[in-house]
């Protein structure tokens, strides 16, 4: 930590206005072998300096960030120089920087040291990925809110309640002589099971919370000629798919994605379900029974009585497409649509949503978006329980549990993490970042 680094904060390619970021004790003095303020100008903390760079025959326009440890990104000195987006420039320039005695970047180098540095915690620096990647409204509010560190108060609240519980313990342990009411296994056990109900409404939402970050996956399942293909085109609104009246088109899974009430759906049109000797159709169709039985919903999509299809999933709606041609049909469909005059497309979304989301959690500032919490949210409560489980062992036994569901939840905050998951999870994060 003890280095300057640099990197190009935005990203690869051309742009009106790139960002390089340079952060550590040097990072001030060597900006300024390459920065020349207007008219000298001794740049102010936290202002935007105009000013240009000029070395080697490079030159530009640039405005200059000065961010005075601690108030800063990274918690060091930092400086950010506004140059033109160009890739050349934008290379060069950090080029010149590394030969001035900074060090190139490594990924998620800047929010490992604002970490480290104590100036957010391990979920908000997650936060900031997910707000960068977020594709939907949703996502981006989950995001949003892991940045500003919903999870982390709400993880320290649960480690609070530990600490307590783990002192009363050490105060028994320690001074068994002294006459005073100490906490009994039973206490603890009865701690436990609250935290643990607490950590299981939380958990509650980890399946909507993966939902809205991967997006909903919608499969469309039917025999050849429904109008599957047309219906994928209808729902994400543009000519994804090719659409022929000759059967079997669709040989291989196709998908798509549109936005509905601010959550992402992923559209996978499959090839049509039929027996064929064709080996391409095959491998499809193949492709096609592994999406269906993996998909959130499945919409079976019928023109005529007879194209109604069992399918491997347990949320189906069975659609009835084509009704611009105004046929009765016998069978109980869910719905019906025009696939060709997008007539009810958007009612066949509302109810893919009705069918998939639960709309209450979605209102919830928490949502578990993240496997990683997930997990260790797990782990955490799978300890709690085993504490009611052993309330009968002696207080030092259930301690070491108590500990253990302690130092899981600090895994989220990063303040339990070792260097092999700190490293791991920056790794992910994109250069410059
Ligand atoms: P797939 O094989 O199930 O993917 O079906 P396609 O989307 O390729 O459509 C097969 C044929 O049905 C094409 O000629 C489409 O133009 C036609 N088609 C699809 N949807 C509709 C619809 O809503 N109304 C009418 N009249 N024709 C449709």
């Amino acid at each position: 930590m003890s280095d300057t680094i640099v990197a190009v904060a935005t990203p690869i390619g051309n742009g009106g206005v790139g960002v390089i970021r340079i952060s550590g004790d040097k990072a001030i003095e060597i900006a300024s072998k390459v920065f020349l303020p207007w008219k000298n100008k001794a740049p102010q903390p936290r202002y935007a300096t105009f000013g240009k760079i000029d070395f080697d025959g490079i030159s530009d326009d640039v405005l200059a960030l000065f961010f005075p440890a601690p108030h800063s990104f990274t918690g060091e000195d930092v400086v950010e120089l506004q140059i033109h987006g160009g890739y050349y420039l934008g290379q060069t320039i950090v080029a010149k920087l590394i030969d001035l005695g900074a060090r190139m970047a490594n990924r998620g180098e800047f929010s490992k040291r604002a970490v480290m540095n104590g100036k957010m915690d391990l979920s908000q620096a997650e936060g900031i990925i997910d707000l960068i990647s977020a594709n939907s409204q949703t996502s981006l509010k989950a995001g949003a809110n892991l940045m500003h560190g919903v999870l982390k108060s709400r993880i320290e609240t649960l480690q609070n309640k530990l600490t307590d519980c783990m002192c009363e313990i050490d105060v028994a342990l320690d001074y068994p002589e002294h006459d005073i009411d100490y906490i009994t296994t039973q206490k603890v056990a009865k701690i436990c099971d609250q935290l643990s109900k607490e950590i299981d409404r939380v958990l509650l939402t980890s399946h909507t919370g993966i939902q809205i970050k991967n997006g909903v996956k919608v499969a469309l399942a039917g025999n050849p000629n429904v109008g599957k293909s047309s219906l994928l085109n209808a729902l994400v609104g543009y000519e994804r798919a090719i659409v022929t009246d000759i059967a079997g088109t669709t040989r291989d899974t196709l998908d798509a994605s549109f936005e509905h009430n601010g959550v992402k759906f992923n559209v996978v049109d499959t090839a049509g379900l039929r027996k064929t000797k064709d080996k391409i159709e095959a491998v499809g169709i193949e492709r096609a029974e592994n999406e269906i039985r993996q998909a959130d919903i499945v919409l079976v999509v019928v023109e005529k009585d007879e194209d109604l299809i069992s399918v491997d999933n347990p949320n189906v709606v069975v659609v009835q497409n084509k009704t611009d041609l105004g046929k009765k049909l016998n069978v109980k469909c869910d719905f019906s649509v025009s696939a060709k005059t997008g007539e009810n497309i958007n009612g066949l979304k509302d109810l893919i949503f009705e069918k998939t989301i639960d709309k209450e959690l979605l209102s919830n500032e928490l949502i578990l978006t993240n496997v990683r919490h997930i997990e260790c949210l797990k782990q955490a409560k799978k300890n709690l329980d085993l504490v009611k489980k052993n309330q009968n062992d002696t207080l030092d036994c259930v301690a070491v549990l108590v500990s253990a569901a302690w130092n899981k939840l600090g895994e989220i905050t990063g303040s339990t993490a070792n260097e092999t998951i700190l490293n791991e999870i920056f790794s992910r994060f994109c250069l410059g970042k």
